[in-house]
């Protein structure tokens, strides 16, 4: 599906620098190169505060905890993400809420947003899935209309943006009160290990959310806030700065296979290609297909048996998972995101995708259908 090793090459040199540096400044939690990268990603995102965390999972508890919901309050996630989106709000004693996505986008319905919210609903966490935003206009308005916190789970998306208006473009993850990324090595720009970020365009909630990921501490020893030990390696930091400047050009050749992709696959008859929502740039953290109800799994089994490999993300709804059984929901209750865990199938893409390769999937793809014909 990815293969670091191949993105790794043409710059190991650049990595193996960047690290022989760290090794030998030996500062090796909160060094220089943390607070470079920050700044740096910070330019990238258009002038937003970056903090730095352990990994994005960390990052949507500390966007969470920054907004001091009290004990109980619900929390508005998608019925599918990544499990992590949900997780965050349960560990903090917030009640997760869940909501249907939309059929195209894969992401939140604001339509089914607006009709979770209650008087305790306190914010609403949007998931830029595979790499695509959320409605990000209406989530905003609804937000804004409600008191609501929006937070952007922006793990998928970096460097996505959004047409908030006729000529008003916004990045990804800097639209609601926090955003939140993760640096895990798979994700569009990854570490080598685990890393996070939050966003935010406050300076006040930068401030704070700096202080809560490094143990509440204002000040060496002064602990005014109860908080998490949840900081970004220099290490990790260094190799993001060096791969930082590769990322417009790793996502270039991201669209450029799935520009690849959309040509070769548009025509299969029960095959659905990703939908582009026109306000939105797409990064295509995945290139996410869906397939007629009842064949997603003999196709990827038949790709598997031409030697190309796929993933199901996600073949469970966050509601019907077993840790989440206490919140009472019943199958059927999410119709989208249920559908959606039946019909998906993400095809392999990277930077480093040869032609070749492509070609591979292209040709594996058409001959399933040329062989089982429309379901
Ligand atoms: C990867 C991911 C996370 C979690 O990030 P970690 O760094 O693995 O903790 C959260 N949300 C989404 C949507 C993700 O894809």
């Amino acid at each position: 599906m990815l293969d670091l090793a191949a993105q790794h090459a043409p710059i190991h040199a650049q990595l193996d620098a960047a690290l022989q540096e760290v090794l030998q400044e030996a500062a090796f939690i909160q060094g220089p190169a943390v607070e470079q990268f920050a700044r740096e990603l910070g330019d990238y995102l258009g002038q937003a505060h970056v903090i730095p965390c352990g990994n994005g999972t960390d990052a949507l508890q500390l966007a969470l905890m920054s907004l001091q919901l009290p004990a109980g309050a619900e929390v508005i996630v998608p019925a599918f993400t990544y499990v992590a989106t949900m997780e965050a709000v349960a560990i903090l004693g917030l009640r997760p809420v869940c909501a249907d996505v939309q059929p195209d986008t894969f992401s939140l319905d604001p339509a089914a947003v607006e009709a979770a919210i209650t008087p305790r609903t306190g914010a609403i966490i949007a998931v830029h899935l595979f790499g695509q935003c959320a409605d990000l206009v209406a989530l905003q308005r609804m937000a804004h209309r409600y008191r609501l916190a929006l937070i952007e789970d922006n793990a998928q998306a970096i460097g996505a943006t959004y047409a908030m208006a006729e000529g008003v473009t916004a990045v990804a993850g800097t639209v609601g009160e926090v955003g939140t990324t993760s640096f895990f090595p798979s994700k569009n720009l990854g570490a080598l290990g685990d890393g996070g970020a939050l966003f935010t365009r406050d300076e006040a909630r930068a401030a704070y959310l700096r202080q809560l990921a490094n143990h509440g501490q204002t000040r060496k020893y002064y602990h005014e806030h109860i908080g998490l030990n949840s900081r970004l390696d220099t290490m990790q930091a260094a190799v993001l700065r060096v791969k930082l400047r590769h990322l417009p050009a790793w996502t270039q050749a991201r669209q450029q296979v799935a520009a690849c992709y959309d040509v070769s696959l548009a025509g299969l008859p029960t095959l659905q290609i990703p939908v582009r929502d026109v306000r939105s740039t797409h990064v295509f953290h995945q290139y996410t297909v869906r397939v007629a109800a009842g064949q997603r799994d003999a196709l990827q089994t038949f790709l598997r048996e031409q030697g190309v490999p796929s993933v199901v993300y996600y073949p469970i709804p966050t509601h019907q998972q077993p840790a989440y059984h206490y919140l009472g929901y019943q199958a059927g209750q999410f119709p989208v995101a249920e559908e959606l865990c039946r019909t998906v199938l993400s095809l392999p893409i990277h930077p480093c995708l040869s032609h070749d390769q492509q070609q591979r999937v292209v040709q594996a793809v058409q001959s399933f259908y040329q062989t089982n014909g429309a379901a």
